[in-house]
Order: C-alpha cells, then structure tokens, then sequence
C-alpha cells in the first residue's frame, strides 16, 4: 500500500494528507492533474505527461511552484518512499488556497500533491472478452467553453456521463460531441478498426490528446497499421471490425458491444490484441527509469 503523500515539498502519512476547505481545487474544480503509471521502476512516457500538466496550468494561467525536474524527483522520491516498481501516480496542482470568491489571483500559492498507489486494472477476463458500453446523453464540454485538452479538475461533465453509463449497467460510455459525432470515454479515448485501419477523432473536436492513444498510434506504425484521425459517428461504431479503448488506468480495452449492438464477431479483436501485446512490450522501457 502506498502510504506516503508527498504534499507541498513534504512527504506526510496518508491520513496527514489534507488540504484546506479553501482551496480552489475543492471550491471550484480550479487546477489541473495527471494520471502516470510505473511499470517495473520505470515511469511511463513522464515526459509526456509533464508536457501535458505544464501546457494545462499555462492555459489557465496557474504557476506551478516546482519545475518540470522538481516534480520528476518528487515522484520518484515518493515512489521509492512507498517501495512502489508498479503502480499508479496521480499527480495534482490545484490554484491554492484562496476565500471563498472566485479570483484565482486571491490564491498565493499552488498546492501540488502526488499520491502513488497499486492500481486495480479491469480483471484480465475484460481484455479477453471485451466491454459492453453505451453511448451517452451528456455530451463531452465544447473546446470552444472548458477544452478539453485541458486536463482540469473538473470533472463533472464526464461523471454525468459515467453516471449515465453506470444506469445502463455499463462501466463505460462514449461520449459526443453536440453534432453527435464520436469524441471520446469519460476516462479513455476511443478507436476502431475498419478493413484493417485503425480509425480515431481528431482531438480539435474536443478530445482529450491521451497519451497511451499516442503510444498506440506509435505501436501501429511500428506493427505497419495505417491509422488515421477522422470524424466517427455512432454508426462508424456499430459497424467496426473492432472497437477498443486507451488509457492510462485502462492501457487498451477491448469494447464488444455499442449500444446493444455486436461490434464485429462479438469477441476482443485480433488487431486490438496485437496492439495490447505491442504497446506491453514497451511500457516498462519507455520513461524514466529509477532503483528502489
Ligand atoms: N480522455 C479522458 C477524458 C481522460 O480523462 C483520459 C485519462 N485520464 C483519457 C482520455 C486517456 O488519456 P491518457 O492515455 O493520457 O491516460
């Protein structure tokens, strides 16, 4: 169990973790965050991810009150603290602590914590069998309102929709955006398989630019997959070969049925297996490596 926080340049017990009622994470959503795995001592694609944290607080003009290398030693510092080879980091900047209106320029300082657990994928039996998931009414924030490649706290666009999932008896839902084409999971990005090309939306219309989906586009080059970034719409998924998901926690997910409807021949596809395969071979040798 991981049971040291590493909280505004300390490490603290779990249960001394707290932050203040009046910081503007809490209050109003206000900050950004990254979700990072370890796989045997090695950070997956950190560099990445850092990227990502620092053009999110540069977009809504938040100042990170540690430098990229800061928060790379903070994480491994906290890692080994924790005797964690595998698992998973969740790493947050909120605005700070700030009264009880909204002016970010009220907050002096950003509060940043790392937490690092085990993590609890789907069991294995989900990437054999593949998901059953559904589309949903809530759609994905507009880039031109909350964009959402920007990687804020809030969230609750994408539990509305989780919700709505959850109601369905599905763990996951795709959501769209208000045209009614395909953008993305309230937690993974979504691909498919069509005649052998792999087939993803565009991140301008307003998904979030995952960083396993990424890793997968990189994968299928490697393995001479075309792959292309273009509009879907849900009747782009009903009829793929394959659908699967990507994500940090997920890794790849095979996806069987979209709204009651078989994807392919009902089972995990042989492309988005050969992908899973592909894109575990590199996960414990593609980021920054440290010792225990
Ligand atoms: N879309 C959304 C909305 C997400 O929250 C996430 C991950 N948290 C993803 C996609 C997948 O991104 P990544 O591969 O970088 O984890």
């Amino acid at each position: 169990m991981g049971n040291k926080v590493f909280l505004d340049g300390k490490l603290v017990d779990r249960e001394e973790a707290k932050v203040s009622v009046f910081d503007h994470g809490l209050l109003y959503g206000d900050g950004i965050f990254e979700g990072i795995r370890v796989y045997s001592r090695c950070i997956f694609k950190l560099k990445e991810h850092l990227d990502r944290l620092f053009e999110s607080a540069h977009s809504i003009m938040l100042s990170i009150p540690m430098t990229k290398n800061e928060i790379e030693n903070a994480i491994i510092k906290t890692l080994k603290a924790n005797r964690l080879s595998d698992g998973y980091i969740r790493l947050v900047v909120t605005r700070g602590v700030g009264d009880l209106g909204l002016d970010p320029n009220k907050c002096k300082v950003a509060t940043i914590f790392i937490i690092t657990d085990k993590i609890k994928l789907y069991p294995e039996e989900f990437y054999r069998k593949g998901l059953a998931i559904v589309t949903v009414p809530t759609m994905r924030n507009l880039p031109e309102t909350l964009n959402p490649s920007i990687k804020s706290l809030n969230y609750l666009n994408n539990i509305m929709a989780k919700i709505e999932a959850c109601n369905a008896g599905c763990i996951e839902a795709i959501m769209l955006n208000k045209d009614g084409y395909v953008l993305e999971c309230t937690g993974d990005n979504v691909f498919i398989v069509k005649r052998g090309k792999l087939i993803t939306p565009p991140t301008y219309l307003g998904a979030l630019e995952g960083i396993t989906r990424n890793a997968i586009i990189e994968c299928a080059k490697k393995l001479k997959i075309a792959c292309e970034e273009r509009i879907l719409t849900r009747h782009d998924l009903f009829n793929a070969d394959e659908i699967f998901l990507t994500g940090t926690a997920a890794e790849l997910i095979p996806v069987v049925e979209v709204d009651k409807r078989t994807i392919g021949d009902g089972k995990s596809g042989a492309i988005s297996l050969k992908l899973l395969k592909a894109f575990r071979a590199i996960t414990p040798k593609d980021g920054v490596k440290y010792s225990l």
